[in-house]
């Protein structure tokens, strides 16, 4: 049975969450990085997100977010990440923290997992681990942390967190820390021009032409119990 991993994306619909000094809004940064730290997880995980488009389940915030933790626990969720963008009044305020559950040692633990692969990936001012009486943190069945990937309110790093390239490095990241906290391996990314082909759990790299996936016969056959003939004067390839 695979895991099952709640990832909650912060605020949406009509909480846009904090705002950056030039417009860039909370939630859709925590909705694009849940979206790709999913795409990078469901190859090896279950994945559920509490939201996947723009969003919120009530105008009540404290509701809302009840919500967004029972979705969880209904799932049997084992983990559930929770993704946000920090802010403060003082626009200087810069870099990454993570908070858990006062008290939760598998948050802590979890929360620890997700924290050291995404302080060296950002690169940004380590804040630590933190603790708080979170809703989402407080409501959930199941250990949970939530990230604040970098300060929306900095200029900066609303430049940052506005960029593909960031919100990429900070899904790859929270995804390693939830399958290292999991005891899950994840997927090397394939080369351009391959494509992986997964035989009951064995993973073959073919190659991708013109929308067309090649497999190497002779890997494919036996991966599915089957043995492979050749023939070099007539160049044929018997699967027997
Ligand atoms: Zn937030």
């Amino acid at each position: 049975m695979a895991k099952i991993v709640m990832l909650d994306s912060g605020h949406g619909g009509i909480d846009p969450g904090a705002i950056g000094p030039s417009g860039v809004r909370e939630k859709d940064i925590t909705l694009a990085v849940a979206k790709r730290v999913a795409n990078i997880l469901s190859p090896v995980v279950d994945v559920r997100l509490t939201r996947d488009s723009d969003t919120s389940y009530s105008h009540v915030t404290s509701t809302d977010l009840s919500i967004r933790a029972r979705l969880a626990n209904q799932a049997g969720a084992d983990c559930f990440v929770s993704i946000h963008c920090n802010s403060a009044t003082n626009n200087t305020a810069v870099g990454t923290e993570t908070y858990h559950y006062p008290g939760s040692t598998l948050g802590n633990t979890l929360a620890k997992a997700v924290h050291t692969c995404v302080i060296p990936a950002l690169g940004r001012v380590d804040r630590g681990i933190k603790t708080a009486n979170f809703a989402v943190l407080r409501e959930t069945d199941m250990p949970a942390c939530l990230v604040e990937m970098a300060f929306i309110s900095n200029p900066e790093e609303e430049a940052l967190l506005g960029s593909a390239a960031f919100q990429e490095t900070a899904a790859m990241a929270i995804a390693q820390g939830i399958a290292n906290y999991l005891g899950v391996q994840l997927l090397e990314p394939v080369e351009p021009g391959t494509v992986r082909i997964i035989v009951d759990g064995q993973v073959l790299t073919g190659l991708l032409i013109d929308d067309r996936s090649y497999a190497p016969v002779r890997a494919l056959a036996e991966a599915l119990g089957r043995t492979v003939e050749w023939n070099e004067k007539t160049k044929t390839v018997k699967i027997i």
